[in-house]
């Protein structure tokens, strides 16, 4: 088959190629608690997650994939466990992209998936973790596991190209960063013709599965490895959302969002610099993408320090500074201060010195 494939379409979200890197996750509340599971996926979509997966256990859940599928924007790809027809369901239920584990879908019933997948032009994510690996691929790898992954994943791939489809994205994750890394790095290398789906898989709750997935997933974006991501917590699922943007953000790869900066604080601090943060947090997501936003806790540095923010405020004897690219531009009080942010923003946005 020909091997022009760089990038998938799901639905209208292009990933891979010259794409922005998309920021996925995932559906924790079951399908059978519809409104939850709704309201669930709501919050994410209004945090930009661009691509959502949901479990799709059984067929009795049909009716609601269906029904989500009508009532999201963003498009849905359903996880496939063990049953290609599930598979074929989830397609008939409106799914436009499907993630099945090589570990546990038994190649000779592939056959019927792949032929409703091609009609339809749907996406096959082969994803492959830790537990996909079985003894031989072990064996055939001599214990390294990430050379493991690998196998797993194109003995999958093979089984789709030899039926002439290629909507494919590629994803091998594993609980170990490094092997994760060297898995996609092998991935990316062998198979420059798909997109890779990247991230630490059961990375852990709070700020141990941040610091795990942003190792992880940072190391392989930095080295031009991964199309799209998925920040997996033990915890509410739109934090994986920021999560993700926050790591795109950090690399200069997204201007989703507001880049906030805020000084660690020292002696010299006149403010506190934690609690405004909190504060101003809500007044940022009206705040235009791609704007950077400082807290500096003083005036003797902060300015300076932070003269890379488009906006900014530090804490300052008689109460707070305002500055601009490292200028100061007025001052305020802490009420005032949220009040003060929205009319800078408005000023540099009417003088086009922002967008
Ligand atoms: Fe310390 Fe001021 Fe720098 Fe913050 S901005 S770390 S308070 S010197």
């Amino acid at each position: 088959m020909s091997m022009e494939y760089r990038h998938v379409k799901i639905k209208d979200l292009k990933i891979g190629q010259n794409a922005p890197v998309r920021v996925e996750s995932m559906l924790k509340e079951p399908l059978s608690a519809y409104n939850e599971a709704l309201g669930q996926c709501k919050a994410l979509q209004d945090a930009g997650c661009e691509l959502l997966r949901v479990a799709f256990p059984h067929a009795d859940l049909k009716g609601e994939l269906s029904q989500l599928n009508i009532d999201l924007d963003i498009p849905v790809m359903a996880d496939i466990h063990f049953d290609p027809d599930l598979a074929i369901a989830a397609i008939d239920a409106g799914c436009p992209a499907i993630r099945i584990n090589p570990g546990n879908m038994p190649p000779f019933k592939l056959q019927k998936l792949i032929e409703v997948a091609l009609e339809r032009d749907i996406v096959i994510r082969v994803g492959a973790n830790s537990g996909s690996i079985n003894y031989r691929q072990l064996l055939e790898a001599q214990g390294d596991r990430a050379l493991a992954l690998v196998i797993a994943v194109e003995e999958q791939l093979n089984l789709l190209l030899k039926e002439n489809f290629g909507r494919i994205i590629l994803s091998a994750k594993s609980t170990d960063v490094k092997e994760t890394v060297r898995a996609n790095l092998m991935l990316s290398e062998k198979y420059p013709h798909f997109p890779l789906h990247i991230g630490i898989t059961e990375a852990g709750p709070g700020m141990t599965g941040l610091v795990r997935s942003a190792a992880g997933i940072g190391l392989m974006l930095a080295q031009g490895v991964g199309n799209t991501i998925r920040v997996s917590l033990t915890d509410d699922p739109v934090a994986e959302v920021e999560a993700g943007y926050e790591i795109l953000r950090s690399l200069g790869l997204r201007e989703h969002g507001v880049h906030l900066i805020s000084c660690p604080t020292c002696g010299r601090r006149r403010i506190n610099v934690a609690s405004i943060v909190e504060r101003i947090k809500p007044f940022l997501k009206d705040f235009p993408d791609g704007l950077t936003v400082a807290v500096m806790g003083c005036e003797v540095n902060g300015p300076q320090e932070a003269k890379s923010a488009d906006i900014g405020i530090a804490g300052s004897p008689s109460g707070m500074i305002l500055f601009t690219k490292g200028h100061v531009v007025g001052e305020c009080s802490l009420d005032e201060m949220p009040h003060k942010l929205v009319l800078l923003v408005e000023s540099l946005k009417k003088n086009r010195e922002i967008d």
